[in-house]
């Protein structure tokens, strides 16, 4: 038996944002961050809530990778003021922290009486997925701490192209990256289904597609629609059967050596589906048939299992290179003794990553220091 949850309401495309013209409030809270404000994104939501003559606050210190003081200070404000609309509009720091106060503060106020505030996300960012998916991160100590539930799910996501047409170009890679190394993730977890698997196949398509023209033009808003709705779809896909070991390596070298998260995903991105696959090997593990099925979706060659394969490892690999990522965690500027001496650490963490149990292949420490080393030069198919 299995489940597919289907939520928030979404609603896209250009002024997608008008829907605020629609729903009923009395009382807003809009929790975002000072880049917002200062860029006048916050104000394309108080001016709508201005001319309805509705009453707001809002709460724009959330800063990147909220911790448990910030999840806090949220609390006090959303408690004190008791909005009956919450609405969420930045990346996914800001979305989490939303999410986070809101749980939270349904878990110490079992006040029945008292309905939860209807809660609208609205990404800025074409990557986390933030807006539909059940997760949320929130910096405790060194530590990550990832509440999953769904209460967590937002009532409505708004994906507006015009919101995420002045991201730059090299954040505009790094989040379209993560959004294919979710699609990429979901397709061959050992939870995929139907359901994400049609998801994540018209995801991959629309990044190989429109990602470089995000990347050179920001101001194409049909090609940020388009990654944005992505970006959107392939957290529907990974909020219901997870992700896998890129996700897992990924967090521990972000941790480690504070790349960005869509960078460091990546780097390892390549080498993952590789080892995935055992394309060094017999190249025959259903990851590879599908790997090859999605190459053919995209017209690669992919007369075999290897040549699909090794097609998508080229396509990824191009990717990069037009965007001009780097090709190897070399290239990031991580020493190599320091890489060296910490990837037994990383490796360990990965291991008990929440994303590792549905990877398609169980990956032993030899494994993953196997992957991270071939990641470090990059250029996985010259590398097999
Ligand atoms: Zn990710």
């Amino acid at each position: 038996m299995s489940e597919f949850l289907l939520k928030p309401r979404i609603r896209f495309g250009p002024d997608a944002l008008a829907i605020l013209n629609e729903l009923p409030a009395r009382n807003v809270m809009l929790v975002t961050d000072q880049a917002m404000v200062k860029f006048g994104l916050a104000d394309r939501v108080t001016q709508i809530l201005h001319a309805r003559g509705i009453a707001f606050q809002v709460w724009d210190d959330v800063v990147a990778d909220p911790n448990i003081a910030t999840v806090v200070r949220g609390m006090k404000r959303m408690d004190s003021s008791s909005p009956d609309l919450v609405i969420a509009l930045g990346g996914g720091s800001v979305i989490d922290a939303a999410k986070a106060v809101i749980f939270a503060l349904a878990q110490i106020r079992p006040d029945t009486r008292r309905e939860p505030p209807c809660f609208v996300a609205i990404p800025t960012t074409s990557g986390t997925g933030s807006e539909v998916t059940a997760f949320s991160v929130i910096k405790a100590h060194a530590e990550k701490l990832v509440l999953v539930d769904p209460l967590l799910l937002p009532d409505i996501a708004i994906l507006d192209p015009a919101l995420v047409a002045s991201v730059p170009p090299a954040i505009t890679a790094d989040t379209g990256m993560d959004v294919l190394c979710h699609a990429l993730e979901a397709y061959v977890s050992l939870a995929a289904s139907d359901f994400s698997d049609a998801l994540a196949e018209k995801v991959v398509q629309q990044v190989f597609r429109f990602l470089p023209t995000c990347w050179r033009n920001g101001g194409d808003l049909l090609a940020r629609e388009k990654m944005h709705n992505a970006s959107c779809m392939a957290g529907m896909a990974f909020t219901n059967v997870s992700l896998g070991i890129t996700h897992s390596l990924a967090h521990a070298l972000g941790g480690v050596f504070r790349v960005p998260h869509g960078r460091a995903n990546a780097l390892l991105m390549a080498d993952v589906v590789a080892w995935n696959a055992d394309y060094h090997g017999q190249c025959d593990t259903n990851a590879a048939r599908k790997y090859a099925r999605l190459a053919h979706l995209l017209d690669l060659p992919a007369a075999t299992t290897r040549q699909g394969v090794a097609s998508l490892l080229v396509a990824i690999q191009a990717l990069k290179d037009e965007m001009g990522m780097p090709a190897g965690i070399r290239d990031t500027g991580v020493l190599v003794d320091e890489f060296e001496q910490r990837l037994a650490e990383m490796v360990g963490q990965a291991l008990r990553d929440n994303c590792t149990p549905t990877n398609p292949r169980a990956p032993d420490a030899h494994a993953l220091i196997e992957i991270y080393r071939r990641a470090w030069t990059g250029n996985a198919v010259q590398n097999h």
